[in-house]
């Protein structure tokens, strides 16, 4: 079993998602939904809704870029790239751990800076296909914003530099021509959408940058790197800033009130980090520039929190926080910059967005606002129909300092970002090698990993799609490691020996499975409870 994924091409890509949208309309087991509608005006575009998901395990594949369009989504921070990327980039797994608030051991993709540019070039091409043909929204209804870091030499790089250039304008890239050509070959699949539509597909698929300043992003370099992005780039900007801003003490006092005195952090991160002062001055200086070209300079609210491993809860010895106690600090931090510019700083917001609070945060002028959290919990994707129906209708042009004061007033008091109790494992032998019994693993895998066959009320795992997060075996309520222990359909004969699951692969004559020591090629002599599941791909 891998720990790398390999993205599906898009012939097989386009074929699966409109034969699902056909028959269930979904795509990739989330319900397709045409949101609410809450237009946001952003860098010169409507967003027809201002939620969607953050540069995260979210929005790494195509797949995960379409399934957060199906279920609402109309803003999709890409995940972030960098010059160091594909096999250079260790990733310890897995990565992910949910428990109440969430962690994170990953930052930026995990696919080479190459295929990450694919990635979002095939799911543009794709949400624009199904936007119009299955009337989920306007086809420029929605905004992709590309995610770059760390520092200015590597995003001056040509592996970066080449990178923003595809995202500006994605017309010279082969996959832009192939994929095209696929939708035309394949015409016949669609009622509504034409040669004529295709042909019109723009080919910009970002004018807005966000700017990563963590892990080791030099703090005297974050001016130099927006500039860079605004004069050379022409791009709208988004600087990321961390939470740290708030300061070591207040941040301690904020957690430790609602439980989370067990974080584990000293003030060190918070000197080595962006003060309030010079940030204000940057961020004067910067807005001043982008005005004068004609672009929006904002902040991102906020990078995830740095905190010590003490528990193994994952590998290594520094994971990211996010989630509730995030929130607590993101929004003051927002409160700080508001304060400074009068409300007039663009903010855009990903620090614990959840259905408790984002109606309000929308309302105070912050928006769009992404999540990554919540989707990673029960419910996964389909939680981004649910926020993006919470969205008021109108959102102030800037921040309304009075009601974001009101905002952390309200959360100081509230109950319910108190730390949560961990919910119970019950731990039970694994009877049924395609475990359905409660879906949470196939709804919180942000990789479509999970594939549920729901006739059968069973589930398989896809040993392409998986990289090892390990956010099912967080939320398997009977103790299970669902990517390790469901069984696995392998897309080769080299994956499956590479792999201890148990589990299948499809050859020219049928199949050859694996089950506990044996090979088997017969449909008959497999468990009962599996016969039908290969079955089903068989067919
Ligand atoms: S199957 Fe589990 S470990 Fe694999 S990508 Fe999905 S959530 Fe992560
Ligand atoms: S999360 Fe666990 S119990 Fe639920 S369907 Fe998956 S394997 Fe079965």
């Amino acid at each position: 079993m891998s720990d790398r994924m390999i993205p599906m091409a898009f012939e097989p890509l386009l074929l699966t998602v409109m034969k699902e949208m056909r028959e269930k309309q979904s795509v990739f087991y989330v319900p397709a939904v045409r949101p609410k509608s809450a237009p946001l005006a952003f860098c010169g575009g409507v967003m027809e809704n201002p939620v969607g998901p953050a540069a995260g395990p979210h929005t790494q594949l195509a797949n995960n870029l379409v399934a957060a369009y199906a279920a609402g989504a109309r803003i999709f921070e890409l995940k972030t790239v960098q010059i160091i990327d594909g096999e250079d980039l260790p990733v310890d797994k897995p990565c992910i751990y949910v428990q109440g608030e969430a962690y994170n051991v990953e930052w930026s993709t995990e696919l080479t800076v190459a295929q990450a540019a694919e990635e979002y070039i095939k799911a543009w091409l794709l949400i624009k296909v199904l936007a119009k043909e299955f009337d989920l929204g306007s086809p420029e209804g929605f905004q992709f914003h590309m995610s770059v870091g760390y520092d200015l030499p590597g995003l001056q790089s040509p592996k970066i530099d080449g990178f923003i250039e595809t995202m500006k304008d994605a017309s010279r890239s082969p996959v832009w021509a192939e994929s095209l050509a696929i939708l035309k070959k394949h015409l016949d699949l669609f009622r509504v959408v034409d040669e004529a539509y295709l042909d019109a597909i723009p080919s910009a698929l970002c004018n807005t940058v966000t700017l990563s300043t963590l892990h080791g992003c030099p703090v005297d370099q974050i001016q130099a790197m927006i500039t860079h992005m605004l004069r050379e780039k022409g791009l709208h900007t988004f600087v990321k800033c961390n939470p740290t801003l708030v300061g070591y003490e207040t941040a301690r006092k904020v957690l430790d009130e609602k439980g989370y005195d067990y974080l584990s952090f000293g003030p060190e991160g918070f000197e080595h980090d962006l003060k309030l002062d010079y940030a204000v001055k940057m961020l004067t200086e910067m807005t001043q520039l982008a005005r004068s070209l004609g672009l929006t300079m904002g902040v991102k609210l906020t990078n995830t929190f740095p905190v010590a491993i003490r528990n193994r809860e994952l590998p290594g010895q520094t994971m990211y926080l996010s989630g509730k106690p995030l929130f607590l600090l993101s929004i003051r931090t927002a409160k700080l910059l508001s304060d400074a510019f009068d409300g007039a700083l663009p903010i855009s917001f990903s620090g614990g967005i959840d259905a408790h609070n984002v109606a309000q945060v929308l309302s105070a002028g912050i928006a769009p606002v992404t999540l990554a959290t919540l989707l990673l919990k029960q419910g996964g994707y389909k939680n981004l129909t649910r926020l993006a129906g919470l969205a008021p209708e109108t959102i102030p042009e800037q921040v309304d300092c009075r009601l974001l004061d009101r905002l952390i007033e309200q959360v100081a008091e509230d109950s319910y970002y108190q730390k949560e109790k961990p919910g119970r494992t019950v731990l039970r032998p694994l009877t049924d090698l395609a475990c359905y019994q409660c879906r949470n693993c196939v709804d919180v895998c942000p990789n479509r990993a999970n594939l549920p066959l729901t006739e059968l009320k069973k589930a398989v795992h896809v040993d392409d799609l998986c990289n090892e997060c390990g956010n099912c075996a967080c939320f398997c309520p009977f103790g299970y490691t669902p990517y390790r222990d469901k069984f696995t359909l392998f897309s080769s004969e080299a994956t499956m020996a590479d792999s201890a699951n148990q589990g299948f692969r499809l050859t020219d004559t049928g199949f050859v499975a694996r089950v506990g020591e044996r090979e088997i090629t017969q449909l008959e002599e497999l468990p009962e409870q599996l016969r039908e599941v290969v079955r089903t791909f068989l067919n």
